[in-house]
């Protein structure tokens, strides 16, 4: 694609990788396929090269972000299956940040919308605020079908569907300390916390650092993590992001120095793409640039991790039917594809994988809150698919897919490190059954 940026422009280095970018597309259109928001709403603008033009022409002329630029790169879920399909290498990943970013300096949104996204940004990175609005949710419950009826209210009705009723208490795991490995040692290791999922389900990192110390790895749970800086980022708040990006990457080099690394482990993939970021991210910052690619390049996917660890044999095998969802963030965020299916086929499951796969859930961040028409149409295509493969349990590895699936599936939705877990001798993960379909079948 041409571009007319003048060299004042190409001065900032945003505009400059973006002009990289921008150059590289060549109009096919092969991305329009695979979007999830063309596949749904058929408009050229809610396709990836319908937002790669609308991103030029803002731009190129330097302009301030308008209605129309925001309602639609708003609807873009960031699901990156355009950069799975783009033959040439565009990356759409860092031009729809930048574009974010641009949107949230120049453009004045309408007061609800600030204030949905603000209060989001105050309480999804931090547990204890989050923990405490899960439990005043309950008290907004029964006005649900009115803030459904008063379209700015759709995403605090939104909100309230998604929180759980019942929330699991905190996890003594989600607290630093070094977890010793046991038998042989084969590795040290840091492990991110996290924000929502360590609120929503803590038994996935507890089952991640029970399965890890079984196997001999010794995990760290360093003092001063925080959320990865992903929620925020995807809102276009760069500043908050890269401050999250800074506080992670110091609490990770302190684990470092203070008996290194081998990986840092994350079970949520929508952190990993984040974090594998970092290093691109920070790479304008003299103090942080050369820490943060250190970083990007340790952090691995607990499947990518376990892959390379060569597994003894399972203490059982389940022989439950698992319908693997590849979440957007694994598959086309960080390209793990096999490492997930082959672990559970390895561990006794019966894998079966949906039709669709590459297409979206819906979930995306906040994107089930912001935008829930377009995100409950994914849901419910993603539910039938899934449904159809006659499988008994949902595995993935991201609680963003876990709880959008979870509303409206009939069948239970697990990490897939809990099946790993649990086939490695650890406990059954609740309303799983090990109903022994390879036996039926
Ligand atoms: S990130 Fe996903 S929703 Fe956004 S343009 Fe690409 S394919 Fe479409
Ligand atoms: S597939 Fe790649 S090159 Fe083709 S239009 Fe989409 S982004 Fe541009």
């Amino acid at each position: 694609m041409q571009t007319s940026f003048s060299s004042i422009q190409l001065a900032d280095p945003h505009v400059a990788e973006s002009e990289k970018i921008l150059r590289k597309c060549v109009h096919c259109g092969f991305c329009t396929a695979t979007c999830p928001t063309y596949v749904t709403l058929g408009n050229e603008l809610d396709s990836p090269r319908g937002r790669i033009y609308l991103i030029k022409d803002m731009l190129e002329n330097g302009r301030p972000a308008d209605k129309e630029i925001v309602t639609h790169i708003d609807r873009c879920l960031s699901c990156l299956a355009c950069m799975t399909t783009c033959p040439s290498g565009v990356n759409y990943m860092h031009l729809v940040d930048h574009a974010r970013a641009h949107i949230q300096e120049t453009y004045k949104r309408p007061l609800l919308d600030r204030l949905t996204r603000a209060m989001l940004a105050f309480v999804l990175p931090y547990p204890n605020r989050f923990r405490a609005a899960l439990k005043l949710a309950g008290f907004g419950r029964p006005f649900i079908g009115l803030f459904e009826k008063l379209p700015a209210l759709r995403p605090v009705a939104a909100m309230l569907k998604l929180a759980p009723s019942a929330i699991p208490p905190a996890s003594p795991t989600a607290k630093p300390a070094t977890h010793a490995g046991k038998g042989t040692r084969r590795g040290r290791v840091a492990i991110l916390t996290g924000c929502a999922q360590s609120v929503l389900d803590p038994a996935i990192n507890e089952a991640t650092i029970s399965l890890l110390t079984r196997l001999g790895v010794e995990v760290v749970v360093p003092q001063g993590e925080g959320c990865c800086g992903a929620l925020v980022h995807h809102m276009g708040r760069e500043h908050q992001a890269l401050a999250s990006a800074r506080q992670n990457v110091d609490a990770w080099m302190r684990a470092i120095e203070q008996g290194g690394l081998d990986a840092i482990i994350i079970t949520a993939s929508g952190c990993g793409t984040t974090i594998k970021d970092y290093g691109f991210m920070l790479r304008l910052d003299p103090a942080y640039a050369e820490k943060a690619a250190r970083v990007s390049a340790l952090a691995k996917d607990i499947t990518e991790y376990l892959a390379a660890l060569d597994l003894p044999e399972p203490a059982r095998r389940p022989g439950t039917v698992v319908a693997y969802h590849s979440a957007c963030s694994m598959q086309h965020g960080q390209k793990i594809t096999r490492q997930p299916k082959e672990l559970l086929a390895k561990a006794g499951f019966v894998v079966r994988e949906p039709r669709e796969g590459h297409l979206c859930c819906g979930s995306a961040g906040t994107y089930n809150i912001l935008q829930p028409e377009i995100s409950a149409k994914l849901r419910d295509r993603k539910v039938k698919n899934i449904e159809a493969t006659g499988a008994s349990v949902v595995a993935t590895g991201n609680i963003g897919c876990i709880t959008q699936i979870a509303s409206a599936a009939k069948l239970p939705v697990v990490h897939t490190i809990k099946l790993l877990d649990w086939a490695y001798g650890g406990p059954k993960p609740e309303g799983v059954s090990d109903s022994g379909l390879i036996a039926a079948e």
